[in-house]
């Protein structure tokens, strides 16, 4: 955390009552929210979950070492305690006095698909100027994001948010606490759409990150996204400046030439801003990332940084665990994809095996959070996959059984299972000969135990 941070000042900070409290200037050292995770000095934030409530633990908190307890109604317990009418608004409030005190670069990224991978590019080209905050894993949602900021601390030169939404209102709510310099919006489509009503919903969830700009900020835009355009009126109306990226079109201020794979099909590309460009070579594999790296690179312009500039860290990005990470394993290549899905994300996926040499076998477990369409857009992604004239796809999970089904009229050799453990046998079989398999599924669906089940050989 930056600055002094006393109970005195947090109580302020989250218009708290303090009860207990015999020393206000007393020092916090850490925000927390979970008990396991307390250390002495510790201010510890009393969250309500699904299945969870914090209240229940002020004891072991107090245990622990923590030096106060932010509560929704007083505790019968020793603890000094911050009480509040709202335990998640006051750890917001919180965040935004760190965020507040923070003075260098912030920049947020949200979009359906790659939030995750354009943060870690950005964390690996700002890293190399300075110290550098970014999200870790996944903690972007409305609790993720106040946690982030309260990390920021006095070392910290620059900072990249993932910013994630399950309704509309979300982004808005966390990009206030962010109050980004530079706000990117990477694409939309129909993933983690439940909670939006309909497509239309999450790109106008999508766009709220833009909500917090000022006019020396920049807003940056994926002209390749068919909602370009909503967004780019979105930012006139709001006499915003902004930057658009593409892969295709060289109208855009960040574009892209020269684009080719390697052999594994990592991707090198020329990459262009007004006069400038450089070559890049990615380690990332698959064509998506090169629409992440124009994305990533149009944030560091934004930030004021020369695009030369840009090339060592896009370059030094390695895949992280789950994303199409290539794991060798006998004579077989595994192409470890099993963080998530979604339907674009899906297509990127085939797009990059059907480019593979030799046999390429699709693994495929449920996409969930799809809504009413979900049967369709399962037989939808059996449909690309024949289309792709890939030799195989195994499936597991039951709205998978609709994609078998599409790809098997479609002519692809497709077979569906009952459960994980079937998939592994007849996967297993394949190990022995050379062939490249794609392993991918919504979270939900947990097909990064295929992976680590067969790399454990079990
Ligand atoms: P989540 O909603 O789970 O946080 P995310 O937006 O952070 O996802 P990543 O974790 O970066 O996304 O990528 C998840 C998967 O989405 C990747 O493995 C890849 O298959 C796909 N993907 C990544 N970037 C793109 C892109 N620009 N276009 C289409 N698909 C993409
Ligand atoms: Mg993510």
């Amino acid at each position: 955390m930056l600055g002094e941070w006393t109970l005195n000042i947090a109580a302020t900070a989250t218009e708290a009552r303090l009860e207990g409290v015999t020393d206000p200037q007393s020092q916090i050292i850490r925000i927390c929210t979970d008990t396991r995770q307390i250390q002495p000095g510790d201010l510890f934030v009393c969250l309500k979950g699904e299945r969870f409530d914090a209240h229940d633990f002020i004891t072991q908190a107090r245990q622990q070492g923590a030096l106060a307890a932010v509560t929704d109604h007083h505790l019968d317990d020793a603890l000094p305690q911050l009480v509040v009418e709202d335990t998640l608004i006051a750890l917001g409030r919180l965040a935004a006095l760190n965020r507040n005190r923070f003075s260098g670069k912030l920049i947020a990224v949200t979009g359906s698909s790659g939030k995750t991978t354009v943060k870690e590019l950005l964390a690996s080209m700002f890293s190399q100027l300075g110290p550098t905050l970014f999200t870790q894993g996944n903690l972007n949602n409305h609790i993720g994001v106040p946690l982030t900021l309260l990390r920021l601390n006095a070392e910290h030169q620059y900072a990249v948010v993932e910013l994630g939404a399950s309704a509309e209102g979300e982004i808005d709510y966390t990009v206030h606490l962010a109050q980004p310099q530079v706000a990117l919006l990477n694409n939309a489509c129909a993933a983690h759409i439940e909670g939006f009503g309909g497509l239309d919903g999450v790109v106008r969830a999508k766009s709220e990150i833009f909500n917090a700009l000022t006019d020396e900020d920049t807003g940056i835009i994926n002209l390749d996204d068919d909602h370009a355009s909503f967004w780019q009126e979105k930012l006139d109306n709001r006499l915003r400046s902004y930057l658009t990226f593409s892969v295709v079109n060289d109208a855009a201020d960040i574009w892209v030439s020269d684009l080719a794979e390697n052999e594994l099909g990592a991707w090198h590309f020329r990459l262009h801003y007004q006069q400038d460009s450089i070559k890049v070579q990615l380690k990332l594999l698959g064509k998506h990332n090169v629409a992440n790296a124009a994305a990533a690179a149009a944030a560091w312009i934004a930030t004021g940084l020369p695009l030369q500039a840009a090339k060592s860290g896009l370059e030094a990005c390695d895949a992280m665990n789950g994303r199409m990470k290539p794991i060798a394993l006998q004579s077989a290549l595994i192409i470890d994809d099993s963080y998530n899905a979604n339907p674009q994300a899906m297509q990127a996926a085939i797009d990059y095996l059907a480019t593979r040499q030799g046999k390429r076998v699709l693994v495929l477990g449920d996409m969930a959070e799809l809504g009413i369409d979900e049967i369709e857009l399962h037989s939808q992604i059996g449909q690309y996959a024949a289309d792709a004239s890939l030799d195989g796809l195994y499936a597991t999970g039951p709205l998978m059984r609709h994609a078998v089904e599409a790809a098997k009229l479609a002519g692809l050799n497709a077979m569906h299972f009952e459960n994980q453990g079937a998939l592994i046998e007849a996967l297993k079989q394949m190990l022995s000969e050379p062939v490249t398999l794609l392993v991918k599924g919504s979270r939900s669906a947990a097909m990064d135990r295929v992976v680590t089940t067969l790399q454990n050989g079990e």
